[in-house]
């Protein structure tokens, strides 16, 4: 059975709070490293948070079949998978999780149907619109560009097996390693908000 949850969700609705706690609770669940295009932000390390690589390296990659899923996301930088690792820790039967891009994620449902695909939302819009103003990494331009791939995404939840509403952090990330450890426990289950 494969143990592969992917995560999607707005941009600023917490994902990567989310991931980062998980993995502090249970720090044997896999998370996939991406490869992208982008510069580093500060505090961001190689190989810890992406692979930070050059345009011309995205392109081997693509060429050579080394990425499951790429995107170019929020209409700038590239972003991708390296399939590799996710094939090595699935075939190892770790529990792995993906924190990708709509659509990244729906390349891998291509490829991967039996993986659970999770959809993480915020409480409101209101409050999407209230991170990605305080999270304050971005300007006014690239906060423009981000709240219109929200938007977008946010439209899509519907596409997803689950939906998690990250309202309070502890509940949403015990929510998320429970379906991490056990995906087969809501596998053929319709559509549905947890709990
Ligand atoms: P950030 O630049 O804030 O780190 O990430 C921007 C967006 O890129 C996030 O929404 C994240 O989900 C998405 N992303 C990160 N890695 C990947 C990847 O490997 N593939 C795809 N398709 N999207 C990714």
């Amino acid at each position: 059975m494969t143990r592969l949850v992917v995560l999607a969700g707005p941009t600023a609705v917490g994902k990567g709070t989310l991931v980062r706690a998980l993995r502090e609770r249970n720090p044997d669940i896999w998370l996939s490293v991406s490869a992208t295009t982008r510069s580093p932000r500060p505090g961001e390390v190689e190989g810890e948070h992406y692979h930070f690589v050059s345009e011309a390296e995205f392109s081997r990659m693509i060429e050579h079949g080394e990425l499951l899923e790429w995107a170019t996301v929020h209409g700038r930088h590239r972003y991708g998978t390296p399939r590799a690792a996710v094939e090595e820790h699935l075939a190892a039967g770790d529990p792995s999780l993906l924190e990708i891009d709509l659509q990244g994620a729906r390349q891998v449902r291509a490829t991967m149907p039996e993986a659970l695909y999770v959809f993480i939302e915020p409480p409101s819009v209101e409050e999407l619109v209230r991170r990605l103003v305080g999270r304050g990494t971005e300007d006014d331009l690239e906060r423009e560009r981000r709240l219109r791939t929200a938007e977008v995404e946010m439209a899509a939840s519907k596409e997803f097996d689950v939906i998690i509403i990250n309202d309070d952090l502890d509940t949403a990330v015990q929510q998320l390693e429970k379906l991490v450890l056990d995906p087969g426990s809501v596998r053929g289950a319709s559509r549905r908000h947890v709990p």
